[in-house]
């Protein structure tokens, strides 16, 4: 199993790994900083570097609970040492879209109890499905009103481990444990202090404030209560 270093700290941007598995350009580590394409946020990249050459990591995916490392061209091989690092720029982005989508689906579930039934988050611009009834644009734009003040409150971000058991004894985190399979027994907790705590694998960052300027672009009408927004972080 691979030690996802990024779990921990999600603001390591170069680590040393070796390489345990090597089929093709896909590479297993003993542990590493990418994060893999997961829960609709896209992968890191950046490069793997050994002796004078660097490769360019261009994909990373979990597959039956590994994480691969695609890289661009082939040549390492299993047992080679290996200096990771990351694209940081693009990372930081999606820290910051990944934050922002749990606060602005936070804010859709509480205050319009919306359903949340997907999300796509790129550096491009974040996409969050949800569940909705009425589809009133003005109280749509009143959820990215109220992302931003939360955001100026610069709210701090936690993130810890918790025994199953406790999340399952406290009534407003059981919703947490649903939906998990029976196997996980330590949940990973990202938690906005003071609203809204998740178990979740991906990476965040430390602060609202961080999440910066959100400019909300547009709201589909997907159907009859399937309801799709768009915005981009500036
Ligand atoms: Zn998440």
């Amino acid at each position: 199993m691979t030690e996802l270093a990024y779990m921990d700290d999600c603001y390591a941007k170069e680590l040393d790994a070796t390489v345990t598995a090597a089929e093709g350009n896909n590479l297993e580590l003993d542990r590493t900083i990418f994060c893999p394409q997961a829960g609709g946020v896209e992968c890191d990249k950046g490069t793997m570097g050994c002796g004078e050459t660097a490769y360019n990591v261009v994909f990373v995916k979990k597959d039956k609970g590994r994480v691969l490392h695609q890289l661009e061209m082939p040549g390492l091989k299993l047992g080679d040492r290996v200096h990771l690092s990351l694209d940081w720029d693009r990372r930081y982005l999606l820290m910051r879209y990944h934050t922002s989508a749990h606060l602005i689906s936070g804010i859709f579930a509480k205050d319009l109890g919306a359903k949340i039934t997907g999300n796509s988050l790129t550096t491009e611009k974040g996409r969050i499905d949800f569940d909705l009834e009425s589809f009133d644009r003005a109280l749509i734009e009143q959820c990215f009103d109220k992302a931003r003040e939360l955001i100026k409150k610069d709210l701090p971000i936690d993130i810890y481990s918790l025994p199953r058991s406790d999340v399952e004894s406290k009534p407003e985190m059981v919703k947490l444990a649903m939906g998990l399979p029976p196997n996980i027994k330590v949940l990973r907790i990202v938690d906005i202090k003071g609203f809204d705590a998740q178990p979740d694998g991906g990476c965040h960052v430390k602060s609202l404030g961080e999440v910066g300027e959100i400019k909300f672009l547009s709201a589909d009408n997907k159907g009859k209560s399937n309801r799709r927004v768009y915005y981009r972080l500036r």
